[in-house]
């Protein structure tokens, strides 16, 4: 298989984006270096702290925040009565994650009576032990309003010695950065000015200290913005993260705006892509009506027809349950049963002497631990022998109606490896991956999804990718 790359349509999907927000009541609120595709399908784009007051003041009860976690949890902050929605989980911010509030306690008690002052861009529970907040745009007045004479500042040290240079007080810096700003250097600086020398330079104040030397404005991303509308210069130099230039080019399409350096790109902020949701859409209109492909009545049933399905098709299993489960009706009849004659009944199935051994152990289990019903808790179906997680999913699924994970089988895990849903090979991990991705509500019908594509189209040896309704959103689609 030749894998090429197919680049979605963002606007189509950014219009598809916007359709199922209206329909679910849902504002989307993204940040300045959200992917451009993002910034379209959003209500409002802006900075972290603009976002979260725009959470307090929208109407929708349900806002998906599309930015990092401390962002989320801010607006969460401000908007109590709301339900904020962090599309990737995963989505965290290094520079946020280099002061913990335990650490933040020991730094207190290393200088007594001096106040603290935390960047925005820190979590709820560092932001819990400080005096006041502020963000790149206040900072200086921030720090200016209070009393004392010495000040600490995290956790941006660049932002600190920013301060620094703006008031006469000591101030006391946190030894974090942004790694993105970090990484833009003066030589990044010099040589975006030596290609483009009727540009004016700006830069962010998580900047070093020499890139700003070489600034005409220090400005936050908010900053930008504005001064974008009212500054005479006809071409700009940016130095920070390059999802700003998408921002301000839509904005000022008058003006040519370029990057310091090309790869300063978060990628904290670019977990949040479209086409992942855009997938799970189609995936659901194609393959309606989930269902359970194996037969079964009971809990015990489903836990024994999913054993004998491993290295089985359903099929097969469903061919031979009919008698078992009539000959064998309770966790009694399996626990009792001699095991050659299990192992006879179950033959055609395959691996026949460990399944057998399986369901003589799990029926051994629930007759002494759990009074002979089968368990409904992941944690409890996991102590039975020969039950892994997708197992413990499908049972939970099928049996209680309980979403607390994904079953990942082969289909699953290989159509959520092609799509890019997931990069990693081991179950469980795919399985955290998808969970992020998938609505909870979706996560029993995601097998019946997944199991249904690679079975009709993403099939393992010969995918049928021209007849795939995902190619154009698939990463590896064949030539
Ligand atoms: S069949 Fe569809 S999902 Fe599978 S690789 Fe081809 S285009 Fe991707």
């Amino acid at each position: 298989m030749t894998a090429t790359k197919t680049t979605p349509d963002p606007a189509v999907l950014s219009r598809r984006i916007k359709e199922l927000a209206q329909e679910r009541g849902a504002v989307i609120l993204a940040h300045n270096y959200q992917r451009p595709e993002v910034q379209e399908a959003a209500d409002f784009v802006g900075d972290s702290l603009e976002l979260s007051r725009k959470a307090a003041v929208v109407e929708g009860r349900v806002i998906v925040f599309c930015g990092v976690l401390f962002m989320a949890e801010t607006a969460a902050v401000l908007a109590p009565d709301k339900t904020v929605l962090l599309p990737d989980e995963g989505a965290g911010c290094p520079m946020s994650d280099m002061l913990t509030a335990e650490d933040l306690i020991d730094w207190k008690k290393q200088y007594p009576g001096r106040p603290v002052v935390l960047y925005v861009n820190t979590s709820a529970a560092a932001k819990a032990e400080c005096d006041i907040c502020c963000t790149s745009a206040n900072a200086d007045r921030v720090v200016n309003s209070l009393p004392e004479a010495e000040i600490l500042f995290g956790p941006d040290k660049n932002l600190a010695a920013w301060i620094q240079r703006h008031t006469t007080k000591r101030i006391i810096p946190w030894d974090g950065y942004c790694h993105v700003h970090q990484g833009i250097l003066p030589r990044d600086v010099r040589a975006a000015r030596a290609k483009h020398p009727q540009a004016v330079v700006w830069a962010h104040p998580e900047c070093r200290p020499e890139v700003l030397d070489l600034a005409d404005r220090v400005l936050s991303t908010g900053g930008m913005v504005r001064e974008a509308g009212t500054s005479a210069a006809a071409e700009v130099i940016v130095a920070t993260e390059c999802g700003m230039l998408y921002r301000l080019a839509k904005d000022h399409p008058e003006k040519k705006f370029f990057p310091a350096k090309e790869t300063s790109l978060c990628p904290n902020m670019k977990k949040v892509t479209l086409p992942k949701i855009e997938i799970i859409r189609i995936l659901k209109k194609e393959y309606p009506d989930p269902k359970p492909f194996l037969h079964f009545r009971t809990p015990l049933e489903i836990l024994v027809a999913t054993i004998l399905s491993a290295q089985c098709t359903d099929k097969r299993v469903n061919m031979i349950t009919p008698g078992l489960f009539q000959k064998y009706p309770d966790a009694r009849a399996y626990a009792e049963v001699d095991p050659a004659e299990l192992e006879n009944e179950i033959r055609s199935t395959g691996f026949f002497r460990n399944k057998a051994k399986s369901i003589k152990g799990a029926a051994r289990k629930i007759l002494n631990d759990f009074s002979g019903e089968i368990p409904s808790t992941m944690e409890d179906l996991l102590t039975l022998p020969g039950v892994a997680r997708k197992t413990a999913n499908i049972v939970l699924s099928a049996a209680f109606h309980k979403a607390e994970g994904i079953a990942v089988d082969v289909h699953v895990g290989r159509v959520s490896q092609r799509l890019g849903l997931s990069a990693h090979k081991e179950p469980e991990k795919i399985e955290r991956d998808l969970c992020r991705i998938v609505p909870r509500k979706h996560w029993g019908d995601f097998n019946f999804w997944g199991v249904s594509h690679g079975r009709a189209v993403c099939q393992a040896r010969k995918p049928r990718c021209e007849a795939c309704r995902l190619r154009a959103l698939c990463p590896f689609p064949s030539a």
